[in-house]
């Protein structure tokens, strides 16, 4: 939980912006675009009950998406399980009760910053609004103002200065798009959770939140887990899961959405120990996403400055996105404020005892409130960092000189949705048979696709589009010496192979 504390989102994208003139795509945004298109045209990503036009900042995963999705949590909880000895899951309700999120603080300070434009009734996050008019004077050259604009925003924000944050906008001159006017009400604090009721006769009704982060449903089975576990600290509780948040200015797509997915896990440690542990889950929540191949130099840490305040540090791993580089993952070191503030509300204890001998004192380390490491990473900001990485329009220059494009996505064959396509390279004469033998001893490994339909070239491209890594052509050859034709997505290179070695080459790259 981040909101009031922390450097504001950092959106420098004109196109998202409410306050700018409608401006020219730059080649990144249109590549954004294009990425959006693809995701829904390929079954990747869907806006939600879009027969009914949809509903804002809310998004469905279609057929190869959720595939994606899936692998991408898998990858996740594996290397969080499987990987480590002293970590363990645990899946716990999207309702809690409602004192986790008063004990938690989020009902009094999960809250943005928001205003509205008396004109247009239109509400907007006064950081969003402010980073607008930064990124308009830096398109107009003037960069240093930009930067002395957004520290001047930063350093209110931080001060909760809302009066002289309104006065920052008059003197900017920042207006309503939709009015054209600057009639703004005073700033106040906007809550992001939603709530609901619990119990069908209103008298009796309790008002409770969706979660708006996983979080504290581990903080609050820590010593559930701890004894039925048998955990010694250090150790760890990994939870994937929805997450709600009343997101108000929420147009980027799947990068914020009101409901989204979340993969946390809390990190308990001996207080004076957490240090250790905060630059050793750096380290190997990067190593993560770079073992599972995506590019270093797409990667880059922001140290909180300002932090919040049961945070003794926090950063943030950012990627860069089509629109700039953005928080993906974050890393806090949250001091024991969660498990104290739960067993203030709750008047239970949530002391471990630690019988380890303390080396200076020669007696056991005894109870205490462990200290906690957190790394948080949304699934869905995740599966966009993957597709927009893998995101290629490719221009390829044929061995006769003629030229020819394709759409293909380079997703790392572990996470993409199909790993092998099995393509008989025509409907007759045993070829469907020997395909649909292999298809049988594939895919209970791994996901395969059969297809019979069109030119061979058509079935590679529509495989490309979705990211399928292996592509398989069964011919007539391959009656006669059982070799078949596998073709690499990346390189489009193609080999004859021994269709027994076909399974094994797969599992190789996946493994
Ligand atoms: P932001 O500054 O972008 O609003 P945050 O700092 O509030 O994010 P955290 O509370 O630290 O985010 O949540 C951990 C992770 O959850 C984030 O790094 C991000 O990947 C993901 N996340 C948070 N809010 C959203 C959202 N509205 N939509 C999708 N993912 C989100």
């Amino acid at each position: 939980m981040d909101k009031g504390v922390k450097a504001p989102f950092l959106g420098r994208m004109a196109y998202f912006c409410p306050v700018m003139s409608k401006p020219t795509l730059t080649p990144q945004e249109n590549n954004f675009q294009a990425i959006i298109s693809h995701a829904k045209e390929y079954g990747f990503v869907f806006p939600s009950s879009e027969i009914y036009d949809g509903l804002s900042a809310v998004y469905d995963y279609g057929p190869y998406g959720s595939e994606l999705k899936k692998n991408i949590r898998d990858y996740w909880w594996h290397s969080m399980t499987q990987m480590h000895e002293n970590i363990v899951g645990i899946d716990a309700a999207i309702f809690m009760h409602p004192t986790t999120w008063k004990a938690s603080g989020h009902v009094d300070n999960f809250s943005d910053p928001m205003i509205d434009n008396k004109d247009s009734q239109k509400r907007y996050r006064v950081d969003h609004l402010i980073e607008a008019k930064a990124d308009s004077l830096r398109a107009a050259g003037a960069g240093a103002e930009a930067d002395a604009l957004l520290a001047q925003m930063d350093q209110l924000l931080a001060a909760e200065n809302f009066e002289a944050l309104k006065n920052l906008l008059t003197e900017q001159k920042i207006t309503c798009t939709v009015s054209g006017t600057s009639n703004w009400t005073d700033i106040r604090q906007f809550n992001l959770m939603f709530d609901t009721q619990l119990g069908s006769v209103a008298e009796d009704a309790n008002t409770i939140y969706l979660r708006p982060e996983t979080a504290q449903g581990i903080f609050v089975n820590f010593l559930n887990v701890q004894k039925t576990a048998r955990m010694k600290v250090p150790f760890g509780i990994a939870q994937t899961g929805k997450a709600f948040r009343n997101e108000i200015v929420a147009r980027q797509f799947i990068f914020r959405m009101r409901e989204f997915e979340q993969m946390e896990m809390q990190f308990f440690v001996r207080p004076g120990t957490q240090m250790k542990w905060y630059e050793y889950w750096k380290e190997a929540r990067l190593n993560w996403h770079t073992q599972l191949g995506m590019p270093a130099h797409k990667y880059r840490f922001h140290d909180h400055v300002k932090l919040a305040h049961y945070a003794d540090a926090a950063l943030d791993i950012e990627f860069e996105f089509p629109f700039g580089f953005k928080e993906l993952e974050g890393i806090h070191s949250r001091t024991d404020f969660d498990l104290t503030r739960h067993q203030e509300f709750s008047k239970k204890k949530q002391q471990y005892f630690d019988n380890d001998i303390d080396e200076a004192t020669g007696k056991p380390y005894g109870n205490y409130i462990p200290y906690v490491i957190e790394t948080s990473i949304g699934l869905d900001r995740m599966f966009l960092a993957v597709l927009s990485n893998a995101y290629e329009e490719e221009k390829i220059t044929k061995e006769d000189g003629s030229t020819d494009e394709r759409v293909v996505l380079h997703i790392p064959a572990k996470i993409a949705p199909v790993k092998l396509a099995i393509l008989p390279l025509v409907k007759k004469d045993g070829l469907p048979e020997i395909a649909r033998e292999l298809m049988d001893s594939c895919k209970g490994q791994f996901k395969c696709f059969y297809e019979e339909k069109d030119a061979i070239g058509k079935r590679y491209r529509r495989q490309d589009a979705i990211g399928t890594p292996f592509c398989v052509t069964i011919d007539h050859q391959t009656k006669e010496d059982q070799t078949v034709t596998i073709r690499y997505r990346d390189a489009m290179t193609q080999e004859r192979v021994h269709i027994s070695k076909v399974k094994e080459i797969v599992m190789g790259a996946i493994a």
